[in-house]
């Protein structure tokens, strides 16, 4: 029997979302569909998802008045971005709020130490790394992990945003400057021969469903496309599906995650970075899985049972940045293409304003 805290929600009851972005929209329209409402909390007046929910709670996410608002609201709580501040999450689930995935999840995806030494915990590989916290332990740290060495701010870092490559001795003394001056991370080089990333879900009840391999193209730090399923033999595969399994089990999760993997030359996968979220690398599913992951992460949350992620077109998915958006009449004449806009008002270089899926043929 399902105890409270993961009885399914009857259709009508109400899903709240923390964030207003892309995400929030595509999981707002996926809940619509089953039959669910949504309501956000959003520092932002306008946001792509409030434009698409029942009702959106304008406010800082550290507002105790805003957050016992969007609690009573709400009849099962999730966030689209892993940077909500752990103390809201612990405010909501104080207010007896049924919040998914759990703060242990939060914990891990916003710090890339803590969330390296969790995925060491479950036996899942990484690359070697040094954490940093003043600028005279990198030289050291580089002797141990070689040059070239990546340094990322171990917080708040997204689309390679705080990010420093150390190609040389010369370059690590501005370095962790140069990043804002935080505390940092130091990380060996992957190298890998392609990036991948695997989108699985965990159900209220341990259930688990994982989504076809994606294998992901980035420009600048960006993920520019996603083409899937990825070809792979049954040893990639096996792995990717344990990884997420030991991940997934170690945090306790509820709720679709995102995996980003580099695959070596000898075919092991490394874990690069784990997102307790919809991912960007699963938009495909949208157009190319029986049920996507929209939906799937709606459905763990709601405590329902988890769909079918059985693939059933080869995909493309190519994001749209800034003034791509604006080609979307010709996109939306194209036969092949899916095209999904997020309603942004304003075009800025480099910004996510959509995506198109386009539709590769059958699997
Ligand atoms: P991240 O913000 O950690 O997802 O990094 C963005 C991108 O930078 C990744 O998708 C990789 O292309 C690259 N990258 C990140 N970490 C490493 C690493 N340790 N070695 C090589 N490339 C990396």
């Amino acid at each position: 029997m399902p105890d409270a805290a993961s009885s399914p929600l009857a259709p009508g009851s109400t899903i709240g979302i923390l964030g207003g972005g892309q995400l929030g929209r595509m999981l707002a329209l996926a809940a619509a569909r089953l039959g669910l409402d949504v309501v956000i909390l959003t520092p932002d007046e306008d946001s792509p998802a409030s434009r698409v929910v029942k009702q959106t709670f304008v406010g800082a996410y550290d507002d105790p008045a805003a957050l016992a608002d969007f609690a009573r609201a709400s009849d099962a709580i999730t966030y689209e971005f892993e940077n909500v501040p752990a103390a809201a999450v612990e405010a909501l689930i104080g207010l007896g709020a049924r919040v998914a995935p759990g703060p242990k999840a939060l914990a891990a995806a916003q710090d890339r130490v803590a969330e390296k030494q969790f995925l060491a915990s479950v036996g899942v590989a990484t690359v070697d790394f040094a954490p940093i916290e003043t600028a005279d332990e990198i030289p050291e740290a580089c002797r141990t992990l070689g040059h070239p060495a990546l340094l990322k701010t171990r917080r708040e870092g997204y689309d390679g945003k705080g990010q420093i490559w150390i190609e040389k001795q010369a370059d690590e003394a501005g370095a962790l400057a140069a990043i804002g001056g935080k505390p940092a991370i130091l990380e060996a080089r992957a190298r890998f021969t392609r990036e991948l990333s695997v989108i699985a879900a965990r159900g209220a009840d341990g259930e688990i469903a994982i989504y076809p391999l994606g294998e992901n193209h980035h420009e600048g730090g960006v993920l520019r496309r996603t083409t899937a399923p990825a070809s792979a033999d049954k040893a990639t595969l096996e792995q990717a599906e344990r990884i997420a399994a030991q991940i997934m089990a170690g945090l306790d999760y509820v709720g679709v995650i995102g995996v980003e993997l580099f695959q070596l030359e000898d075919g092991q996968l490394l874990v690069n970075e784990i997102a307790p979220r919809v991912h960007n690398t699963g938009h495909w599913t949208q157009d190319g899985c029986a049920v996507d992951q929209f939906e799937q992460h709606i459905r763990a949350v709601a405590g329902w049972p988890l769909g079918s992620t059985l693939a059933l077109a080869r995909v493309e998915m190519i994001n749209l940045l800034g003034e791509e958006a604006a080609g979307w009449a010709k996109l939306a004449a194209d036969p092949d293409a899916r095209v999904h806009l997020y309603g942004k008002r304003e075009m800025i270089p480099g910004r996510k304003m959509g995506h198109v899926n386009r539709m590769r043929g059958p699997v």
